[in-house]
């Protein structure tokens, strides 16, 4: 029996997706209806992104489950209508887009590239930036994307201390939990990037008091979540020199506000949240891998904590 699935992740991105979404459907032998509209009792599945106007999931009686376009789910994960199980976004392009960001960014700060792009003729003053073996990185965050960077730059040969709500042990990466674990690695690390999801937890993680013990002159990279950084407090701890610099990906209001004062400050490298997008032909892949999963009984893969918020 056919089965239907509604694609809720924006009518625009259907053209795209519905040609990946069969092929994968046909080559796994499911046979499924892929459909932008149907009754919301005759729906099995659904797929979905935040573009999506679909917010009320009460009348889909009989989905078994929601499958997210997007690895950050802050927008629909405390949805009270929503108590069908819930799966995010973890897949290898968009991994894969976030190492090459972070490991970018972090070279970036770590050769000091920002000093030679503005060179002027007598500039010459050499300053050769350390081995990556005598700089310490911290990654907060060590989930799909954050220990795939921390990965990545333990191969590059830097130091790397990480930070997760759940204790870890990680091959070469040296794993902080807690207030304390947090406060050692700011304190450590030169450069810090931030891959947290954006909960009630993480919600303002880097205020005011917690900037105070970032080692003075902490490069911080964050491609996480704007709301994971109190923007004043940042704004006044790059103004004190206690941050060198930031470079932000993500923000509270999307796209930045042109007025927001992250634009003008010479401090700040602003990129438009792009640090790792959905490919549609790794996501199609990625969720028709996971549908597979769920009919086989093997269970949803990346199911979110409606308690944890990620
Ligand atoms: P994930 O697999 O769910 O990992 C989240 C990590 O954060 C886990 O290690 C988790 O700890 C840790 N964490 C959560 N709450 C915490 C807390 N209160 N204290 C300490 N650690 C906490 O998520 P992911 O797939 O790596 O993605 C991370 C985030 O990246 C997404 O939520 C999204 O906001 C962002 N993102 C951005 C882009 C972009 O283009 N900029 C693209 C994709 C995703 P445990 O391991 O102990 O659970």
């Amino acid at each position: 029996m056919s089965m239907t699935i509604l694609f809720a992740a924006g009518e625009g991105d259907f053209a795209t997706y519905e040609p990946l979404l069969r092929a994968g459907l046909d080559q796994a032998g499911i046979a499924a209806d892929l459909v932008l509209d149907a009754a919301p009792d005759t729906v099995d599945l659904i797929i979905y992104a935040p573009a999506s106007p679909l917010q009320d999931f009460t009348p889909f009686t009989r989905c078994q489950a929601v499958l997210s376009l997007w690895a950050g789910v802050e927008r629909i994960a405390g949805n009270p209508t929503l108590t069908q199980p819930l799966a995010r976004l973890v897949d290898p392009d968009l991994t894969q887009g976030m190492i090459e960001y972070v490991t970018g960014h972090v070279l970036r700060y770590h050769l000091g590239m920002d000093a030679h792009l503005s060179a002027q003729p007598g500039d010459w003053a050499p300053t050769p930036p350390p081995l990556a073996r005598d700089r310490v990185v911290g990654v907060l965050g060590l989930g799909a994307l954050g220990q795939a960077s921390a990965t990545a730059l333990v191969a590059q040969g830097f130091q790397v201390h990480g930070w997760s709500r759940q204790a870890k042990a990680l091959p070469d990466i040296r794993c902080h939990t807690g207030e304390d674990g947090l406060r050692r690695v700011l304190g450590t690390a030169e450069i810090v990037v931030t891959l947290l999801p954006h909960t009630a937890a993480t919600e303002n993680l880097l205020d005011a008091t917690r900037l105070q013990h970032c080692r003075p002159g902490l490069r911080l990279i964050n491609p996480g979540r704007g709301a994971l950084i109190e923007d004043a407090a940042l704004l006044a701890a790059l103004d004190r020199g206690q941050i060198a610099h930031a470079t932000l990906d993500v923000f509270r209001t999307e796209p930045l506000p042109a007025a927001h004062p992250f634009w003008a400050h010479p401090k700040i490298t602003i990129t438009p949240h792009i640090a790792a997008a959905t490919r549609p032909a790794s996501a199609a892949r990625s969720i028709v891998a996971n549908i597979a999963r769920l009919l086989r009984g093997d269970g949803l893969l990346h199911q979110v904590s409606r308690s944890a918020g990620y």
